[in-house]
């Protein structure tokens, strides 16, 4: 189902003007005046009789023209859906409105069988904007079919007025995902989240990973993958890589406290970059100033990078690294042995750090062919002199594997999900109850 991709009259089911139930109210609009704004709940739709009305996105630019005979706002005729666009009228216009209300009424007296089938596709539409990640509920299905994707990438954003493809509403979704992230920077919808580094075998407090989280006004939670890609696609990497940076940092004398002192290991915060960002040629003089601001030692920084991410530039993400390494800055090659390159990014980056992903983790207990495989990692960074971080720990077994394995960090669920700043001193108090923690 598409948004705002005109909806002509159904003719082969007989719906014509001049058979269209009487009793629908007709609303008569100068040029200029708008019907509905963005964000509002919708209760019912619109019929064109005469004249057109424009659809805008947030910033005001018009996405979408709907002309005499085509519906728009039908969404709400299946749930109260926020509407996802403003809606104003080009000239003078006649609308027909048509309520839910009305939907419903007509479906109570219609064939049985009928019923039955739309109700059972109502079901079904409402079960899966239920069941959907990330936002639940609010999702409509065209945000629901973006956002559920497999891959990770949402669509080009095209600089045309998109009514016309199938994938035009999605793109219009993805414009204003792109100014409500611009927006979201700025108002403070953007957060970190904290997850605990462990170092193994004694389990001491060694650090954190900074991962975003944003929570969407209308939308919910935006899935953190989701939310990268987007800001990949759309140029807005830089800006927000730079806004996690700053947080980060900010936030790490304060992290840093909470860390456990006893030990000769450097804590460290640990932040995620894209690929895109390494194509910043002043990035490792942005990093030197907001870690000066913040008088933080470059050894108590390491980067992590998704090896997938970084194939199109090999050359330039190196010589950036390579800046970045000389400060003393520590780099993690991410999600180890889920991408292409591993074993080039291995002999190529001056890579610190191996996190093995968890998809080898998580099996390691009960599946010796994946045990083998994190082994097998923990013994290459070793004779490479780099560290190991097992991801994705999530009980007391894999822990203790891990440790016979040789890994020296852990972080999982077992030990803390991210959280907020404010969680961590409740999370030490239970987690050492626990005896998880050190
Ligand atoms: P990642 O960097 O590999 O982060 C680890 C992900 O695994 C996080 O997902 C974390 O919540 C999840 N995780 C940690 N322990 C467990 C566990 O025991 N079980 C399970 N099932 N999951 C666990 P999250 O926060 O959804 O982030 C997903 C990915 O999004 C990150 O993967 C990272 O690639 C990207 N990301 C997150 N924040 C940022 C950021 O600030 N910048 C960039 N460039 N990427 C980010
Ligand atoms: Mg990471
Ligand atoms: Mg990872």
């Amino acid at each position: 189902m598409l948004l705002w991709r005109p909806v002509p009259l159904p003719l082969e089911y007989g719906l014509m003007q001049d058979n269209l139930p009487r009793d629908l109210s007709r609303e008569n609009h100068p040029a200029g005046h708008v019907i509905f704004h963005i964000g509002e709940p919708g209760d019912c739709a619109y019929l064109v009789e005469s004249g057109s009305i424009e659809v805008l996105a947030r910033n005001g630019r018009a996405i979408a023209i709907i002309k005499a005979g085509e519906i728009f706002g039908e969404i709400a005729l299946l749930d109260q859906l926020p509407r996802t666009a403003t809606v104003r009228t080009r000239e003078q216009t006649v609308l027909l409105r048509i309520d839910r209300s009305h939907v419903h009424e007509l479906l109570k007296r219609t064939d049985p069988v009928i019923r039955h089938l739309l109700t059972l596709l109502l079901e079904r539409f409402r079960h899966r904007s239920d069941t959907a990640p990330p936002a639940g509920h609010l999702l409509t299905p065209l945000l629901e079919r973006f956002w559920s994707r497999n891959d990770d990438t949402p669509p080009q954003i095209s600089t045309q007025i998109c009514c016309q493809e199938g994938d035009g509403a999605a793109t219009n979704l993805t414009l204003m995902l792109a100014q409500d992230l611009g927006q979201a920077m700025k108002n403070g919808q953007l957060t970190l989240a904290y997850q605990p580094l462990l170092s193994l075998p004694d389990r001491r407090l060694l650090g954190f990973e900074a991962l975003i989280r944003w929570y969407h006004p209308i939308l919910g939670s935006i899935m953190p993958t989701k939310l990268i890609a987007l800001a990949e696609k759309t140029g807005m990497i830089r800006a927000l890589g730079l806004w996690v940076l700053s947080r980060a940092i900010g936030d790490w004398p304060t992290l840093r406290q909470h860390c456990d002192q006893r030990q000769t290991a450097i804590p460290f915060i640990s932040i995620n970059l894209s690929a895109p960002e390494l194509a910043n040629g002043e990035l490792a003089e942005t990093i030197d100033q907001l870690l000066k601001t913040a008088d933080i030692p470059p050894g108590q920084l390491q980067l992590e990078l998704i090896e997938t991410t970084l194939i199109d530039d090999v050359p330039t993400a190196s010589a950036c690294l390579e800046k970045l390494t000389t400060r003393g800055i520590g780099i993690a090659l991410d999600d180890f042995g889920t991408g292409y390159a591993s074993f080039e990014y291995l002999s190529t980056l001056p890579i610190s750090c191996l996190k093995i992903d968890q998809a080898f983790i998580r099996d390691a207990t009960h599946d010796s062919r994946r045990r083998e495989i994190v082994q097998m990692a923990i013994n290459l960074a070793r004779s490479l002199g780099m560290t190991t971080i097992g991801e994705g720990i999530e009980d007391e077994a894999t822990a203790e594997l891990l440790s016979e394995l040789g890994c020296n960090i852990a972080q999982g669920y077992f030990f803390g999900r991210p959280m907020p700043l404010e969680a961590i001193p409740d999370w030490l108090t239970e987690t050492r109850a626990l005896g998880r923690l050190a």
